[in-house]
């Protein structure tokens, strides 16, 4: 198949893709021998990362054309999905089979092989990231072949969160549980302190809970409580929580932007996948214009975090467009910023000025220092590699896999030389 080569960005128009060759190949046989004749080769998912991670020095390819098949296996529980589909596409089509992946990040548009290369998450102190739901893959190595690794097999805990460095990968298995109805509710007005003898509860406070502050004054603006409707948590009530306001209307988490884009709220019972991502699939999720960096560390210094990242608020706040902090329940994938630790993240929402941003990114790597921050792989970070290699103590052995499927480093790029060393 012939390569185009039209210029192209990354979601944010923050990275010009340097990859010179670009394919979409329309069946798996295509992507075989693009995969085999290429030099240098990367796939890119939606685009969603705020980095170079899906850039290549070669060809860049496209899976969004493969067929977009799903295939559910009722009776364990399980679903085959192609690589390609966003979480948008895939829940609806489970949900018609009643059927619900536990849990979403922030917004439906992101493809569910990029989303779990990179260890995406939602939040929810018992709710793991989406990569966890992975219980086997299928991936076309440099070579052009096909392996299959599923869980329980030696490399499957280091091949799951890849960041693109081992092959493409086409098929994933999840996990399924029973479809399930939320109900969202918007509080207004928290003062940080309260975070101080709460966090753990307030966190726990709801199926997912969210917690979003701008950095300019010590208290949260807002707090988004996803409850699973069959709880009923907390009470469909005007009274205060932990001395927050319920929000009269709905809101949309990002000052200035319109309730419209945002899932429905006010209690309003729904099915999982128009609850849980904050923002609806038919609008632009978040601001648009804008950068994003996150960091998780251990859940019990998220109140020292809090504290530490306050201390830095007069810097923080003029570049950033809005705060987040979730929670995240351990895991066993090597590389998943949540690797053997309940985590807490914090996010960040920045203006558009990546030069402008990096400084500010970099105080705050310094800020959460003493907690052991790891950064989301798919957003914007400073993080040395060796801080990565000094958090990753799997990150050898992830290495030895990348040299296992691709000697020649055909999927290496700039992101994985700057931050794998490779
Ligand atoms: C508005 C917005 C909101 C976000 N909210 C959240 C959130 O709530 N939680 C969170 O954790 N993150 C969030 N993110 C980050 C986002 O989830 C990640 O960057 C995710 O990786 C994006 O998926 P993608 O398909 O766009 O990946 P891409 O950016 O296209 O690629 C990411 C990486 O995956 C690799 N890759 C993609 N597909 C394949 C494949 N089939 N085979 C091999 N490698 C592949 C690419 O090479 C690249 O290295 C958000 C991003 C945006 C823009």
């Amino acid at each position: 198949m012939t390569a185009t080569a039209t210029p192209r960005t990354n979601w944010a128009g923050n990275i010009a893709f340097a990859a010179p060759d670009f394919y979409r190949p329309a069946s798996l046989a295509e992507l075989r021998a693009v995969v085999a004749r290429a030099r240098q080769v990367r796939v890119l998912g939606t685009g969603h990362a705020f980095n170079d991670m899906a850039d290549s020095p070669g060809a860049q390819v496209s899976l969004a054309g493969l067929p977009p098949e799903i295939e559910v296996d009722s009776a364990a529980g399980l679903v085959r999905v192609a690589a390609g589909l966003t979480y948008g596409d895939l829940a609806s089509r489970l949900d018609r089979q009643r059927f619900a992946v536990r849990n979403l990040a922030s917004l439906p548009h992101i493809s569910v092989a990029g989303a779990c290369a990179t260890g995406t998450h939602g939040s929810g102190p018992a709710n793991q990231n989406l990569s966890a739901a992975v219980t086997g893959l299928e991936l076309v190595t440099a070579d052009g072949d096909i392996v299959e690794l599923n869980r329980g097999d030696d490399a499957f805990g280091g091949a799951v969160v890849h960041l693109g460095a081992l092959g493409a990968v086409t098929r994933l298995i999840l996990e399924l549980v029973p479809s399930f109805e939320v109900s969202q509710r918007v509080y207004e007005d928290l003062p940080l302190d309260v975070l101080d003898d709460h966090f753990g509860e307030i966190m726990a406070g709801g199926y997912s809970v969210s917690m979003f502050t701008d950095w300019r004054a010590p208290r949260l603006t807002q707090l988004w409580i996803k409850s699973l409707a069959e709880d009923g948590t907390p009470p469909v009530t005007d009274e205060p929580w932990f001395t927050a306001t319920p929000a009269p209307t709905a809101r949309n988490p990002v000052p200035g932007l319109p309730a419209a884009n945002s899932t429905a709220q006010l209690g309003e019972p729904g099915p999982w996948f128009e609850r849980l991502p904050h923002f609806r699939p038919e609008f632009t999720p978040s601001a648009g214009d804008e950068l994003q960096t996150e960091y998780l560390l251990p859940a019990e210094h998220a109140v020292d975090a809090v504290h530490a990242l306050q201390r830095a608020g007069d810097r923080i706040a003029p570049m950033l467009r809005i705060g987040e902090i979730r929670t995240i329940a351990g895991d066993e994938l090597w590389l998943s910023p949540a690797y053997r630790q309940d985590s807490v993240a914090f996010h960040f929402t920045w203006l558009p000025d990546t030069a402008a941003v990096l400084p500010v990114v970099t105080l705050i790597e310094q800020q959460l220092a003493p907690f052991g921050p790891r950064p989301h792989w798919g957003k914007i970070f400073t993080t040395p590699a060796a801080d990565l290699h000094a958090s990753y103590d799997r990150l050898p052995d992830f290495l030895d896999l990348a040299r296992h499927y691709d000697p020649a480093g055909k999927f290496r790029n700039a992101y994985t030389a700057r931050c794998l060393g490779r």
